[in-house]
């Protein structure tokens, strides 16, 4: 079977949104990776910057001042890079304030590479102490935090990678779905329609008796059953194919003259069915005279001029008795049409 266009179209765009999804989920997360780098650049440079202030005060106090200079500068060097690595990793609106922390870090070098260029006074000593306590605090307050924002990121890289398999898989079932929806609708409508002439079926009125049988309001509730008189005949003398599209027409015929809400089905080979509900046996065979007109006067070009006839058996339905009960009282009637010459409609007292 030949795949309709349609479903080939939706395969191919659901195919190029996988592949977008798969694409996209790469550089997406080839993003947040370098991200994490970066985060672990700033954790590391801040942990640098903390040990080295409290060396920096270390040696102050110990009069070591000749070894000041080189390290200041080597700190000044690495607030630099931290500076432009915050500035690279750039934070969310809602983290703005904190993207401020490295700035208070720098701030308060300042102050106290200040404080220690000036003239030794043990007036300052408790300052400087406080300040290069300080700069620790606020270097190590810096290191937590990008340690906390690494840790978050990697948690969402980890949500993405679920989030993208979820929609593979959920893609994947829906490709599956989407290629067999032909064959599942095909299958689903040789359940309850008959494949020649596309009316109901059997097991299909069979359903929806069950289902009308238990409202009230469908009652008074008829059946008609009949059956094409002589279509060993037609299919004897024009063949099979032309006894097939009588019944096709036949089938359509009928259709055309009913409302919706009746049931129209194939019973099996030429016999049909028509479940009436809100229909009494007056009704019905009103409804049964009409088709047997109806199809008397239906001219198929096949059959060159030759009428069709049928013969009908009517009943209502008894409220609480089973479709099959009433359908035996239809066919006892339909056989005493048959018996007493064909093409005419036949009653049976429910
Ligand atoms: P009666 O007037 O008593 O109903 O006679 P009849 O010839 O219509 O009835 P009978 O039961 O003797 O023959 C029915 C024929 O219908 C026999 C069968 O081959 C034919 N038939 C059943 N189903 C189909 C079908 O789907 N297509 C065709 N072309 N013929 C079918
Ligand atoms: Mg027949
Ligand atoms: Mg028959």
């Amino acid at each position: 079977m030949q795949p309709k266009r349609s479903v080939v179209r939706r395969i191919t765009v659901l195919l190029l949104l996988l592949m977008v999804l798969v694409v996209g989920s790469f550089f997406l997360s080839s993003y947040i990776i370098s991200k994490s780098s970066a985060y672990t650049e700033v954790v590391n440079l801040s942990g640098k910057i903390r040990g080295e202030v409290q060396r920096y005060a270390k040696l102050y106090f110990a009069g070591e001042r000749e070894k000041l200079p080189l390290l200041a500068e080597e700190i000044e060097l690495y607030l630099e890079r931290l500076k432009v690595e915050v500035e690279a990793l750039r934070l969310p609106f809602w983290d703005f304030d904190k993207s401020l922390r490295p700035a208070e870090v720098e701030n308060c070098w300042e102050n106290l590479r200040k404080l220690t260029s000036l003239e030794p006074d043990p007036k300052l000593r408790r300052l400087i102490l406080k300040i290069s306590e300080d700069c620790w605090f606020k270097a190590d307050e810096v290191t937590d935090l990008y340690q906390e924002l690494a840790a978050r990121n990697l948690k969402i890289l980890e949500f993405a990678y679920y989030l993208l398999l979820f929609l593979i898989l959920s893609l994947n079932l829906f490709l599956v779905y989407a290629s067999h929806r032909g064959q599942i609708k095909k299958l689903e409508f040789r359940a309850y329609y008959d494949s020649l002439t596309g009316v109901l079926n059997r097991g299909a009125v069979l359903e929806i008796f069950q289902l009308f049988s238990k409202e009230r309001y469908m009652y008074p509730m008829s059946v008609v059953l009949f059956d094409i008189d002589d279509f060993k005949k037609i299919n004897d003398t024009y063949g099979h194919a032309v006894g097939d599209e009588v019944l096709r027409k036949v089938a359509e015929e009928v259709k055309r003259h009913l409302r919706r809400s009746d049931i129209f089905a194939r019973w099996g080979g030429e016999e049909f069915l028509v479940l009436l509900p809100e229909t009494d046996l007056e009704g019905a065979k009103a409804v049964a005279e009409k088709i047997r007109q109806t199809l008397k006067s239906l001219r198929i070009p096949s059959l060159k001029g030759r009428e069709i006839t049928a013969s009908f058996g009517v009943t209502e339905i008894r409220e609480g008795e089973t479709l099959h009960e009433a359908i035996i009282r239809a066919d006892r009637a339909l056989y005493e049409a048959k018996r007493s010459g064909k093409d005419r409609v036949v009653v049976a007292e429910a």
